[in-house]
């Protein structure tokens, strides 16, 4: 049997310390389980490294992580290193070389969460978030003649093909798991270049899935919804910035930021996905002990899923499931008083029994 390969990137802050307990239940199954091998390999990239070579990453990181079968990443930020260099030197090169346009956020309220909302309904959606272009691109700059004039341009890139690719990811991923409904996230009306393109080319991906509708919301009504019938949502497509905005909303939904997963998806598989939390670094927690590593565990069951194996994929979220439903092992931010630690080696010990 050949053992996956995972590039591990811990990075900054509560990053390592998460990442540690994901790999503690990966290996809990690797152990259990004789079907499933798998092998890491970790790489000290991140802000120290940036701080002693002035670099985020060696010249030929992504050389160096571009035959692994999937990178498992922690978070980086560090007050010391401008963001600037923290995000366009390290995550942004591997989403954009690896070309992981896609970046899948479940927003699913496990059993035994409470909800900030008195809507006691299932949550359970899917957010596709465009990964590669869009709002956040290093186009632009300041421009004035004297100081008092000055003036920044930021410019969105929104291709026909981008837009075309995520629609078709998401309206895929709605067929093939049975959901009757796309929404998408615009703001046609007033963003009216991009976005009057992204509403185009969606509208006419729509066309080939004739058993899907496609609901189409202006951003700012769609972040009311959420709030208001969070229940009502299966698929959701999005720009890269809405869907920045919305997960970070949809994940307050479901338990907070300690409670949210992703994975930054190369469909082709030409190029290795990357699964992380959706948090960054969280330096005001970081080195207490206390971060929640279940966004990060979940992340890599998202992993598994991606690598052929959903059934352990299920079996890590229904460890974790068991572990909050028990309520005897939880971080601070789910109301306990465990650490880091103490909640994944609880839910490695339960997933050995479900693998
Ligand atoms: P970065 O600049 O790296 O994005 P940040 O300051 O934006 O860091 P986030 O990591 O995005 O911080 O976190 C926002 C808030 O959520 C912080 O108050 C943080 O403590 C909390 N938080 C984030 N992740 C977790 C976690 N895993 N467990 C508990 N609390 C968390
Ligand atoms: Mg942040």
């Amino acid at each position: 049997m050949k053992a996956f390969k995972i590039a591990v990137l811990p990075g900054d802050g509560i990053g390592p310390e998460v990442t540690k307990e994901a790999v503690k239940v990966l290996e809990a199954i690797n152990q259990q389980n004789s079907t499933f091998a798998i092998e890491f390999k970790e790489f000290e990239w991140g802000s120290e490294y940036y701080l002693a070579n002035g670099q985020m990453m060696p010249d030929d990181g992504l050389d160096q992580l571009k035959n692994f079968d999937a990178i498992l990443f922690g978070a980086v930020g560090d007050k010391r290193v401008p963001d600037r260099v923290t995000i366009w030197e390290l995550i942004m090169p591997i989403r954009k070389n690896f070309q992981q346009y896609v970046n899948m956020r479940p927003i699913k309220r496990l059993a035994g969460i409470e909800s900030l909302l008195k809507n006691e309904q299932a949550i359970d959606f899917m957010v596709f978030r465009e990964n590669a272009e869009g709002e956040y691109s290093n186009i632009g700059g300041r421009l004035y003649e004297q100081q008092s004039q000055e003036m920044a341009i930021q410019n969105t890139v929104i291709t026909k093909q981008g837009v075309e690719r995520i629609a078709k990811y998401a309206f895929e991923y709605a067929e093939k798991h049975n959901k009757s409904k796309v929404t998408s996230a615009t703001k046609s009306n007033a963003i009216i270049h991009s976005m009057k393109l992204w509403d185009e080319v969606v509208e006419s991906v729509a066309k080939d899935y004739g058993n899907i509708e496609l609901e189409s919301n202006f951003i700012d009504a769609l972040a009311a919804y959420f709030v208001m019938r969070p229940e009502s949502f299966e698929v959701v497509v999005a720009s890269n910035l809405f869907g920045d905005i919305l997960t970070d909303l949809g994940a307050a939904l479901v338990g907070g930021m300690g409670m949210s997963p992703s994975g930054n998806i190369n469909p082709e598989k030409e190029f290795p996905s990357m699964f992380e939390a959706i948090h960054g670094s969280a330096p005001d927690i970081a080195g207490k002990g206390i971060a929640n590593p279940i966004a990060q565990i979940w992340s890599a069951a998202l992993m598994l899923e991606h690598l052929g194996r959903p059934d352990l994929s299920v079996a890590i979220v229904k460890a974790i499931e068991q572990v909050i439903q028990e309520r005897n092992v939880l971080t601070p931010d789910l109301g306990g008083t465990s650490t880091t630690q103490e909640v994944g080696s609880a839910i490695a010990e339960k997933v050995k029994h479900l693998v």
